[in-house]
């Protein structure tokens, strides 16, 4: 997902006004509804999602949704009841098991199936949960909205992130588990298609004016990336080595998309490079046009970037090189790798998402322009970054983190490689880390654990203090008239303790701080030390 700024500044200039300060910004207690989206609790845990078989049919004129959507899950534990979750505006029209209908009650957006006899640990059941609706349209980006493109011809789409899944259809809305594989069955009226995820496997005429395309998806998906997308879409494609990239943009966008698009390649090619390759290969990549900026909708990528250069045209790090490449297609697309790859499995940890999708953009540059432009570019998003939250948000209550998981969350993995102090080594380790967690679902402690153990030292407290802790950690230097010099890392925690360049002249050395105060003769004086804060996310305070 890209952050809208805008949006966010909007509020923070209303807190201004109102008076309030950052301790006046704690957050709110959760609610039962926060809880009820959030928490991994029993009903959730006691199964192990396996399939989703979503076949739906959707009617641009009234606005509306139904069918239902097949639910196979393996149970871990004996039990008759699980949690499944559809907006309470939704009308649940039966749910069954084979022929028999289940009993259930609904609870704000949350829904508790009932079954009349007691599920086994280890067994396979599979479950029809048939609905119907209108879905609100809502969310930053429209939940799902019925609109039109500027020829007047329906465009209809979802990108549910923010508020979920089960804003538009059935399922077990949470981040910790994710079905193996899923099929998407949509009909639309005969002229429309819909691009979903996966592959195209047909297209059926119903003969009552609605065609059904159906789509395959061979890999884990979360439910948020499930998307519709129904237009009137021109096709067309290539190939990179043995992976399909395919493209579907409005009629009159062809000429513009067959030229942006052109960066597709080299996107995959700087990603399989530093990270890894491609993981969702069996169900291709494609992008596909929308009236919105863009979303990382797994393997069916959300394109809304008027075909050109930076961020909605806008030089997005305000550095001069957002304008050298359509950032929609180098952001949207690393999250095929982070977020949708290697998920957080709660959306507490969505650093794992944002700040590694953030960080490969400067990856991206590296790989094009080098790595001095790529230094440019990170410390572009310094601008962005708040430090007034934490990263990580309380555990459970799906509550978002603020957006600090961009960019600070990007400088600190910047700081990191920095730490690491050997580029082989840096690289080595991010393509272990995601060899090691692909297909995953995992937490901010997974990659702590992994780091530590790759890189052979404690690297927790630097961890804890970038995205546990509101405020950066303040190197201090001390001068004395002696040539003596005193440094320390000022910080929240007590075991911090990261190496750092200083220098001056452009001559660097690195120093060992912790927090408690350390001397040494030095050369430098107050007024000339430089510290590298191009490379180390610190403030610096000298005396
Ligand atoms: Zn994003």
């Amino acid at each position: 997902m890209m952050l809208n700024v805008a949006r966010r500044t909007v509020t923070s200039v209303l807190l201004l006004l109102l008076g309030l300060t950052a301790s006046a910004q704690t957050p709110a207690p959760p609610t039962q509804a926060d809880v009820l989206r959030g928490e991994y609790g029993r009903y959730r845990a006691n199964n192990d999602l396996l399939f989703y078989h979503l076949d739906v049919r959707v009617d641009p004129v009234q606005k509306s949704i139904s069918g239902r959507n097949t639910i196979r899950f393996r149970m871990l534990r004996d039990d008759a009841r699980i949690q499944l979750d559809l907006h309470a505006n939704m009308t649940v029209d039966r749910i069954l098991l084979g022929a028999t209908p289940l009993k259930y009650t609904r609870e704000l957006n949350t829904v508790w199936v009932d079954f009349p006899e007691t599920l086994r640990s280890g067994r396979t059941y599979s479950i029809d949960f048939h609905y119907s609706g209108n879905p609100k349209e809502q969310g930053r980006f429209g939940g799902m909205s019925f609109e039109k493109d500027p020829a007047g011809r329906d465009w209809i789409f979802t990108a549910c992130e923010d508020d979920g899944a089960s804003i538009w259809w059935p399922n077990k809305d949470q981040w910790r588990d994710e079905v193996e594989r899923m099929n998407i069955s949509v009909a639309v009226p005969n002229g429309l298609m819909d691009v979903s995820n996966g592959r195209l496997t047909g297209k059926t005429d119903l003969g009552d004016g609605y065609t059904r395309w159906d789509w395959a998806v061979d890999s884990p998906i979360n439910n948020y990336n499930v998307a519709l997308n129904i237009g009137r879409y021109e096709h067309f494609g290539e190939r990179l080595g043995d992976l399909t990239l395919d493209y579907y943009v409005l009629p009159e966008n062809l000429d513009k998309a067959r030229t942006q698009f052109a960066q597709t390649g080299p996107m995959i090619e700087a990603f399989e490079k530093y990270v890894g390759e491609y993981p969702f290969r069996k169900d291709g990549f494609k992008l596909i046009e929308v009236p919105y900026a863009g979303m990382e909708h797994q393997s069916a990528v959300a394109y809304g970037n008027r075909f050109a250069n930076g961020y909605l045209e806008r030089d997005w790090t305000g550095v001069g090189i957002s304008t050298k490449f359509d950032f929609i297609i180098i952001h949207e697309s690393g999250h095929e790798w982070f977020g949708n790859s290697i998920s957080a499995a709660d959306v507490s940890d969505m650093w794992i998402h944002e700040g590694w999708t953030t960080y490969l953009e400067a990856v991206y540059v590296e790989h094009r322009y080098g790595q001095a432009d790529a230094i440019r570019y990170i410390n572009g998003v310094k601008s962005k970054a708040q430090n007034k939250q934490p990263i990580i948000t309380q555990r459970g209550i799906h509550r978002q983190p603020d957006q600090d998981m961009y960019f600070k969350a990007a400088l600190f993995l910047n700081t990191l490689r920095s730490v690491v102090d050997d580029d082989a080594k840096w690289w080595a380790a991010v393509r272990a880390f995601y060899q090691k967690f692909k297909h995953q679902n995992i937490m901010t402690e997974d990659v702590v654990a992994f780091f530590n153990a790759q890189l052979g030292r404690d690297l927790t407290p630097l961890f804890d203090q970038y995205l546990r802790r509101a405020d950066l950690p303040v190197l201090e230097l001390s001068f004395r008239p002696d040539g003596m010099m005193a440094y320390r890392w000022r910080a929240d925690e007590r075991a911090f303790a990261m190496p750092v360049r200083i220098g001056s002249g452009g001559n660097w050395t690195v120093i060992q701080p912790t927090t408690a105060w350390q001397t040494t003769a030095s050369p430098l004086r107050k007024d000339t030390v430089q510290v590298a804060t191009d490379r180390y996310y610190v403030n610096v305070a000298t005396y």
